[in-house]
């Protein structure tokens, strides 16, 4: 096959694909968001993106075939809007985009859809996303974040792992993204205490980082800029090749295990009825 990519391919060469059979198709969520001084906008778009190919490369040598569809770049960032450059849909539309690309790729007989995401902004939309698709379409769609993905990884740096800091400018390195560590901060490094000093409402139980254990509040995200001048938030000066190159290591196999299994689940149950379906019937 010339490219896994969706957007590479002739029509032909995909219904060729279709034909002989795609085992998932990979989808990358990406966003259009300030990363601090030293990377550019499409930082998320990037990772994503690359791994998706990554793992797509990997499991051909499997036997298994894997398509990427084009990356969904503008998502959610608007609490990245007081830095230039950046863009945002609105929750409502990231919504409907989600369902409108996942009905394009099912409608040409695409049976497994997966979703590579690249950014921490989108996770909660697109957890409402999947359940809701699967409870309106009968279509399970499985959401791969690269930190949880990487989270025995990520547990070993001892630096936040937030916002353009060591662990994503780590991977962003090891996967050929622009990378200028001589303009690389850290900034917002305590995010709780950086929210406080800012004056915003704060309480001692927000969850202000991924890695917060105990009892916890969901809190808001709070605009970017009131708590963090780069834009950073964490430690990106101290980003090595190596720490991304581990993260690629454990992120593109379990990607591939996550397509394995999903690929044999859908062929083995040919047809899903749609949720809600047999209360409809009663
Ligand atoms: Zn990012």
């Amino acid at each position: 096959m010339q490219s896994h990519r969706l957007e590479r391919m002739t029509w032909m060469e995909v219904d060729e694909a279709l034909v002989r059979g795609v085992d998932a198709v990979l989808l990358p969520f990406g966003s259009i968001e300030q990363h601090g001084p030293h990377m550019p906008l499409d930082t998320d778009c990037f990772i994503a993106q690359a791994l998706a190919e990554r793992a797509a490369t990997a499991a051909q040598s499997q036997g298994l075939t894997l398509l990427v569809a084009p990356t969904v770049n503008v998502t959610l960032s608007w609490y990245h809007m007081q830095f230039p450059g950046t863009m945002r849909l609105t929750t409502e539309t990231f919504l409907r985009v989600f369902v409108d690309i996942c009905d394009s790729l099912f409608l040409h007989g695409v049976k497994t859809v997966i979703v590579v995401n690249g950014h921490g902004g989108n996770v909660a939309a697109l957890t409402v996303a999947i359940n809701h698709y699967l409870e309106t379409t009968g279509r399970r769609v499985p959401v791969a974040n690269w930190i949880e993905l990487a989270a025995d990884v990520v547990a070993e740096i001892d630096t936040p792992t937030i916002h353009a800091e060591e662990a994503e400018t780590s991977l962003a390195m090891a996967l050929g993204q622009r990378v200028d560590l001589s303009l690389a901060t850290r900034d917002a490094f305590d995010r709780s205490q950086a929210v406080r000093e800012a004056g915003l409402p704060w309480s001692s139980l927000g969850r202000y980082d991924a890695s917060h254990v105990g009892p916890s509040v969901i809190v808001p995200m709070d605009m970017l800029r009131d708590i963090s001048p780069s834009g950073v938030v964490g430690d990106g000066t101290r980003a090595t090749l190596e720490t991304g190159q581990r993260i690629v290591d454990v992120v593109v196999p379990r990607l591939v295990q996550l397509a394995y299994e999903f690929a044999q689940a859908s062929s083995s149950k040919a047809s899903v009825d749609k949720v809600g379906q047999s209360n409809a019937d009663k």
